[in-house]
């Protein structure tokens, strides 16, 4: 019997994160077989001026888009930016296009979750066939709290037998090629430009007058430059250990992956078996440590719910001078000014501040200070930066709060030359190395030949640190001691503690 030829379907790849080419296997899915496909990107431009994001990370967004929009070009194809919100508009472009297929990266944080789950709904009621894909996580995430009886680990440790159990990551998928599209076409019309562009930071309301170029410029040919050069460092890479701090390593380096990650411009399992291969050739025939691939699971080890409740202060004037660099001591200030100028700090720079304003001097939630990350940081990853501020305020994980990072001898020991601080605070310069982190004990003469009275030009520290951080320990040990009264709270082992801390008794001041 005579059967109609079944139409080669039509096909959207919606992106979210995961903005790039390589290693995208929910892209080529869209692309597999199908007639015609439409790669998407929504952006309601009415949000985008209201939200709380910064202009780096948006123009870092819209430096991805242009770039994913080249790429595309060069395969015949072009990026469609969707002004507006995917549940509003998906129904009339499955109508318009005759979608019959919808991809997508698979997204586990619970906001994703819930958007996807509604999106489903619509295009099933549309008759659209929808697949998703995992590849913004080395692991499937879901498998991994299942593998634990439903409930998140609680310890790296822990993580780290869970996943001993899984399946090594999957190796990743080939890049989106001129063959690979074979028939495939997008069709693209002539106001493809006015209707679908990328918007520039001025149509999604910034003000760009007097902003510097971009420290961290955007996009998946950036990411896969710098991963080259990442692994260029192989010496380092075969050798590494825990992240350390110097005076260069405070400074945006042209290696530093953490917002290409975030984005999705490069695969973390890409990154995760180009490490390997390197390692086996630097040191031949042994199996990597899991050393070198721990900073990468420490993305992977996310969502974990429990946070011991804590009464901080609810201060606003206190928390203002925190995230406008004014606290008066300048290793915080310039650490903060930095990441409002450029969008990226140094891991143990995020202790420094995260600790200053939590259990350390300032005991102010760490949501306040998260949401201030969430803000500025390039890399903002809701889970990551949840689970990192939560460890470093003592409210999860880590119990350790009698070490505590003096924001005055941290520094120095980083930088005793001061050279961070007069970049970032210009206004600091005249002050010789010994007084530069403490300004305020400089004598008179000092300040004045530095041009930089102490409470004039910049501000007196905003409070005594040996005394708040020796009353904020104390409060600390209150609170677990009743904790572990009232909950029979266990003890963490110092083995499945990880991070790194400058422990920096209260008088080192
Ligand atoms: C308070 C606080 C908040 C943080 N918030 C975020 C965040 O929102 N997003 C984020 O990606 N990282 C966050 N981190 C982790 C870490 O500081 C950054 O990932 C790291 O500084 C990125 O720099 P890099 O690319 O040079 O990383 P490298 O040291 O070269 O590491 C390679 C990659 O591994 C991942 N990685 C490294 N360390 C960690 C870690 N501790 N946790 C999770 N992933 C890690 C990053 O994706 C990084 O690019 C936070 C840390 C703290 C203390």
């Amino acid at each position: 019997m005579w059967s109609r030829p079944k139409m080669a379907p039509n096909s959207i790849h919606w992106f979210r994160k995961g903005l790039r080419l390589h290693d995208n296997p929910a892209l080529r899915e869209a692309v597999k077989g199908a007639g015609t496909v439409r790669c998407v990107y929504f952006l309601d431009p009415w949000f985008a001026g209201s939200s709380n994001v910064g202009v780096n990370r948006w123009r870092f967004l819209l430096q991805c888009l242009e770039d994913l929009d080249a790429s595309l070009r060069k395969l015949n194809s072009r990026l469609f930016v969707i002004r507006g919100q995917p549940a509003n508009v998906f129904p009339r472009l499955f109508k318009e296009w005759k979608i019959s297929r919808l991809t997508f990266e698979y997204d586990s944080e619970p906001f994703g979750k819930e958007r996807d789950a509604a999106i489903k709904k619509l295009a099933m009621e549309a008759g659209v066939e929808v697949i998703v894909k995992i590849s913004h996580t080395l692991y499937d995430l879901d498998k991994i709290i299942e593998l634990n009886g439903a409930q998140p680990p609680l310890t790296y440790k822990r993580f780290q037998t869970l996943i001993s159990r899984l399946d090594p990551p999957e190796m990743p998928v080939e890049t989106l090629s001129d063959s690979f599209m074979g028939r495939c076409v997008t069709p693209i019309s002539e106001d493809h430009g006015d209707k679908y562009g990328v918007p520039s930071l001025e149509e999604l309301g910034f003000d760009i007058e007097g902003l510097p170029t971009a420290v961290w410029p955007g996009g998946e040919t950036e990411a896969l430059t710098r991963i080259e050069r990442h692994l260029e460092r192989k010496a380092w890479v075969a050798n590494f250990e825990r992240p350390r701090m110097n005076a260069n390593s405070l400074l945006a380096s042209p290696t530093g992956l953490s917002p290409y990650l975030r984005f999705g411009c490069l695969s973390c399992r890409l990154f995760y078996f180009k490490l390997t291969d390197l390692y086996r050739k630097v040191k031949k025939n042994s199996s990597p440590p899991l050393s070198l691939y721990g900073q990468l699971l420490w993305r992977e080890w996310r969502g974990n719910p429990i946070c011991v409740r804590i009464p901080w202060d609810r201060n606003m004037e206190a928390l203002a001078k925190w995230a406008e660099a004014k606290t008066g001591f300048p290793w915080i200030d310039a650490i903060m000014t930095q990441l409002r100028q450029e969008g990226w700090i140094h891991h143990l720079a995020r202790h420094a501040v995260a600790c200053f304003l939590t259990r350390g001097d300032l005991w102010i939630s760490w949501e306040e200070g998260m949401k201030v990350f969430e803000e500025l940081l390039l890399d903002a990853d809701w889970s990551v930066n949840a689970g990192s501020w939560m460890w470093l305020s003592c409210s999860s994980f880590f119990q350790q709060f009698f070490h505590c990072y003096c924001p005055v001898g941290f520094g120095r020991r980083t930088d005793p030359n001061g050279d961070f601080i007069r970049r970032y605070l210009p206004i600091l310069r005249g002050f010789p190395a010994k007084y530069i982190y403490d300004p305020w004990n400089a004598p008179e003469s000092v300040q004045a030949a530095a041009k930089c009275i102490i409470g004039v030009h910049y501000p007196k520290p905003m409070v005594h640190h040996a005394e708040a951080s020796r009353l904020n320990i104390e409060r600390m040990k209150q609170i677990y001691q009743q904790l572990s009264r009232y909950r029979g709270l266990g003890k963490i082992n110092q083995s499945d503690l990880w991070s790194p801390v400058e422990p920096c008794g209260p008088n080192s001041d």
